[in-house]
């Protein structure tokens, strides 16, 4: 089933107790987009960069079946920009440069051939974008999946609400549902949350797992405790890849098949986490992504 993801395209650049990159290949669509071409033939790419971004990049992600006749490349422009620096034990990360450049002003403008899609990903950016991809498609898609950050709570509130409405299932941080929400206690978040539009909430915990609602059911997915992490970057997206990857070439979207998918997301995850950037994306093989799975059923298995 086709996917169509959308999101940032972006250079980062990352500190981490363990390491420094210069500005290498980032963005929330980028992570999605690599993660989903695991589970989907092709996975159709809406997004936007300046004519700064290296033509190496972007066939990296043809490499990967990712479609980018939807990459808009503005001449003249810079792309988005994104620095952060992470804490001696990976989880909390300081946000030192959002540079929007071409962000700022990005129209997204859907290929005819994506119009069918029946799996929309909405990544992090702009809620207004993330309004619009909804708007521009003629059939509404089975499901829409969207994601955010504090950052879009924190300048586009209303907006963010507006998108909050049209969507399936909603992808956020445990910090973020608490701002969203205003309530500490997650399971309180989600109530309020989930009234808010989503039929499904995804809160991700980081190294402690995440957690699925829907109506009063809860579902918990732990994260893998890994021998090394390098760097945090791309997880939550690449959680969101393998989601909704997962979902689309199943082509089912019950809440049992959903909990499945939470699986996936966060095997992919934790993938990512085991080297700087994108790296360990490039060349993962289907028996380590089987395998991995059998991890979090191994370690989650038990009998009463
Ligand atoms: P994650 O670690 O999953 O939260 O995602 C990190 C990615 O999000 C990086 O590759 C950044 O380029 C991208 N990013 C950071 N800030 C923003 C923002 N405000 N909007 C969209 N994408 C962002």
């Amino acid at each position: 089933m086709s996917l169509l993801a959308i999101g940032t395209v972006a250079f980062d650049a990352i500190e981490t107790p363990l390491g420094k990159t210069d500005k290498i290949i980032g963005g929330a669509a980028t992570y999605i987009t690599l993660a989903a071409s695991y589970f989907t033939k092709t996975a159709n790419l809406v997004a936007v960069v300046g004519d700064d971004f290296p033509e190496e990049y972007i066939q990296l992600l043809n490499d990967h079946g990712v479609d980018t006749e939807g990459l808009q490349v503005k001449a003249g422009e810079k792309s988005f920009f994104w620095a952060g620096r992470y804490d001696q034990d990976l989880n909390s990360r300081e946000t030192l440069v959002t540079d929007l450049n071409v962000l700022a002003t990005f129209d997204p403008i859907i290929p005819e051939r994506y119009q069918d899609c029946q799996y929309l990903m909405l990544g992090n950016l702009t809620p207004q974008v993330q309004k619009t991809v909804i708007e521009r498609l003629r059939t509404r898609p089975k499901l829409i999946a969207m994601d955010t950050m504090n950052f879009w709570m924190d300048v586009a509130l209303p907006e963010l609400r507006e998108v909050m409405t049209m969507v399936d299932v909603l992808s956020i941080n445990d910090e973020e549902a608490r701002q969203l929400s205003g309530e500490y206690s997650l399971r309180k978040a989600a109530r309020k949350i989930l009234a808010m539009g989503p039929k499904t909430l995804c809160i991700k915990k980081g190294e402690h797992g995440a957690l699925l609602f829907q109506g009063d059911e809860v579902f918990f997915a732990p994260a893998l405790p890994l021998e090394e992490v390098f760097d945090p970057t791309g997880a939550g997206d690449t959680f969101a890849g393998g989601f909704i990857g997962y979902l689309a070439s199943t082509g089912d979207v019950s809440f049992d098949n959903m909990k499945r998918a939470l699986i996936y997301g966060s095997a992919m995850a934790s993938f990512c986490v085991e080297k700087f950037g994108t790296e360990r994306l490039l060349n993962l093989t289907q028996e380590e992504i089987k395998a991995r799975v059998q991890e979090f059923v191994k370690l989650a298995h038990f009998s009463v």
